[in-house]
């Protein structure tokens, strides 16, 4: 029996299972996508922000941490639960290290790009080269990898985990990290989150940049099962891009769109990242 199970094969799953072998654990990493689209919207993600009180490495100035948390209130309209997001924040100014001990590396933005300089470290070769080198420390460091492993359903002893099911199999493991992503990808869970303006169904609208793999399956069971919510499942990063955009263009580049300013309700669409 494995010391720990994962569940999920983007950034939050490979540091899970990356650190808890660290501490000497064995450990299985399940993800959904097949091997060649491993890695959740890890894989589309560009950057880290970044708390520093003086210049560091790839950031100018400084992002003290009252001026990231004021802004993460600003983008959240103050729905935030502070020591969740004062934790990730303070972690932030030193995970680095920790990351380029995994072979990630970082670049200061492109020149004449968006002016992030200060607040954002980016990655070099972008999320592909995140995760790409997160997985190739997982498998060198004796982590178990498998994909094609989508998880149907937990078994619960009361608040105790027992089990992962994949369809007949079932997974026994001492601890499970559950870290399957959202529910980016799930149209339905969408349209429910959003609501409807004027008859028409807001998340209609959206066009899925990120990982097809996230349909928020596990989610779903433990917030049935009776697990703790947090968060608001509206809340999300969203571009506005040009309304002719075809709906299912994926993959696209934010700095390739443009912009349409003072568009009718029904004409906007938004890209979920
Ligand atoms: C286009 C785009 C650009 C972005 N840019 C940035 C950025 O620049 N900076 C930033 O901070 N954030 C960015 N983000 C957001 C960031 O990518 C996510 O917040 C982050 O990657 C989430 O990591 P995660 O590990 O929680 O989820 P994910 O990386 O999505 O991983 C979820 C994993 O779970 C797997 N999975 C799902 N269901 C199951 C199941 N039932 N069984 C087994 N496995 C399952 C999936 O296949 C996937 O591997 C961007 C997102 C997108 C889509």
């Amino acid at each position: 029996m494995f010391d720990v199970l994962v569940i999920g094969g983007g950034n939050a799953a490979l540091c899970a299972a990356l650190m808890a072998r660290e501490a000497g654990a064995s450990v299985l990493l399940l993800e959904s996508a097949p091997r060649e689209w491993r890695g959740g919207n890890s894989q589309h993600t560009r950057n880290l922000r970044c708390m520093h009180d003086a210049p560091q490495d790839v950031l100018i100035d400084a992002y003290p941490e009252e001026e990231y948390w004021q802004d993460l209130l600003k983008v959240t309209g103050g729905l935030t639960d502070e020591k969740l997001a004062r934790t990730a924040i303070r972690a932030s100014s030193t995970c680095r290290s920790w990351m380029r001990k995994h072979g990630v590396r970082f670049q200061p933005p492109l020149s004449g790009a968006l002016h992030v300089a200060r607040t954002n470290a980016f990655f070099m070769g972008g999320g592909k080269a995140l995760v790409n080198a997160y997985y190739r420390s997982a498998e060198s460091s004796g982590v178990q990898i498998r994909y094609d492993a989508t998880v149907d359903s937990i078994e619960l002893d009361g608040d105790r985990f027992v089990a992962a099911r994949l369809g007949n199999e079932r997974i026994e493991a001492r601890t499970c990290v559950l870290a399957a992503g959202g529910f980016e990808s799930n149209r339905e869970w969408l349209r429910e989150a959003w609501g409807q303006v004027n008859g028409e169904w807001v998340a209609d609208n959206f066009l899925i940049r990120g990982t097809r793999f996230n349909m928020g399956v596990l989610l779903k069971y433990m917030i049935d099962a009776g697990a703790d919510v947090i968060g608001d499942p509206s809340q999300s990063h969203c571009v506005a891009i040009d309304a002719g955009a075809a709906l299912r263009w994926r993959h696209l580049h934010p700095r390739r769109l443009r912009f349409t300013g003072g568009c009718a309700q029904s004409e906007r669409r938004a890209v979920l990242r």
